[in-house]
């Protein structure tokens, strides 16, 4: 049993974090924005007393010091899984509302443990893909992304649109976390989890389909028949389910063999046209909000898309793919229970 702080206990990664480290024994602190999150996530575990599961409100990630009262607990941190980060596309300044969070987010978790919680060995962090993918190469057929790729992204590319601003805040974000490590050489390992586009089902509370959590976005859109027309162009190529994204963060954390290290968790490739032919097979009630035969957009490109090497999180971590089918088919149940 270990003692952890999750960081972003509301948000829909994390709620699956959450759920298998309680499942695993763990005993968990996570940060919430408000009071009402945290009664939310209560009310969804009632079989777990304090001792289990608690919770410390942290406002905002993006100022100094955000962390500095929530790494203190008694009995003291083992561990931190820190998720929270934005990923949304509603900004107005990349900086203010997406660069901040991350790298502060960030940054300030690390030296808050460090200088308060010595007995933390591990920091878990939820990077992505978008640290790790190479935008300017576009689809780069003759290439296989893996753990050794970096984005090349500077702080000048968050200026261009908010997908790369995302990008940026995610790709800085993983860079300090790792300059941190060289430089403080603190007394915990680090290891980060790289996730491409993650679907899967909700378990997180969410009052309306409109307050979805950007990744699933796209599923809602085509059940709500937003794709009848056309289907929106796929960008990159590769996708993982939540449930495995999640038992990654809390493998990497449980094994020592997963210290100082990135995971690039993926199940391999789809496509967007991929997606809606399983909602099609699967679900007859969504028929006439799905794309007609005569829409062809979506695919894959004619020359290729890049490979993905996911074998270090299947070597290390044990993960074994929730498969694409699976994973959508459980994502539109969840969604037609919040009224899809
Ligand atoms: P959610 O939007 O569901 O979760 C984001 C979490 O971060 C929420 O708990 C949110 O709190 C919290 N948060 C955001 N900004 C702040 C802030 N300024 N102060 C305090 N808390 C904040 O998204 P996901 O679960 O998808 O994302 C979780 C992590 O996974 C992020 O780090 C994201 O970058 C990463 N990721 C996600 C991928 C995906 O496809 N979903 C792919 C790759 C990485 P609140 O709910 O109160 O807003």
């Amino acid at each position: 049993m270990t003692r952890v702080l999750l960081t972003g206990g509301s948000g829909f990664i994390a709620a699956h974090v959450l759920d298998i480290l309680l499942k695993r024994g763990h005993s968990v602190v996570t940060t919430v924005r408000s009071q009402q999150k945290a009664d939310k996530i209560k009310e969804a575990h009632p079989t777990y007393g304090k001792d289990k599961l608690d919770f410390a409100i942290v406002e905002d990630i993006a100022k100094e010091d955000a962390f500095e009262e929530a790494v203190k607990s008694d009995p003291p941190f083992e561990a931190v899984i820190h998720t929270a980060s934005p990923f949304h596309f509603n900004v107005t300044d990349p900086i203010k509302d997406l660069i901040n969070p991350a790298v502060i987010g960030t940054t300030g978790v690390l030296k808050s443990v460090k200088k308060h919680a010595p007995t933390v060995k591990k920091v878990v962090i939820t990077s992505s893909f978008a640290a790790i993918v190479n935008p300017s190469k576009g689809n780069w057929p003759e290439h296989t992304y893996s753990e050794a790729d970096w984005n090349p992204a500077t702080l000048e590319d968050a200026h261009k649109d908010t997908t790369s601003a995302y990008r940026v805040s995610k790709t800085l974000a993983e860079k300090s976390a790792w300059d941190f490590v060289e430089k403080e050489n603190p007394n915990f390992k680090v290891s980060t989890i790289n996730p491409p586009m993650v679907y899967g089902e909700v378990v997180h509370y969410l009052n309306s389909l409109d307050a979805l959590n950007t990744s699933n976005q796209r599923i809602r859109d085509a059940i709500l028949g937003k794709w009848k027309e056309e289907i929106p162009p796929t960008g990159g190529f590769c996708w993982v389910d939540v449930r495995d994204v999640a038992l990654a963060h809390v493998k990497a954390m449980e094994l020592p063999a997963a210290d100082q290290k990135r995971f690039f968790v993926t199940a391999g490739a789809y496509s967007n046209r991929e997606m809606v032919e399983v909602i099609r097979k699967h679900f007859p009630e969504y028929q006439d909000k799905l794309p007609g035969p005569d829409v062809t957009s979506g695919g894959y490109p004619e020359e290729g898309s890049f490979k993905v090497d996911n074998s270090r999180s299947r070597t290390i971590l044990g993960i074994e793919y929730i498969p694409f089918e699976k994973s959508i088919v459980d994502t539109v149940k969840s969604l037609k229970a919040v009224g899809a």
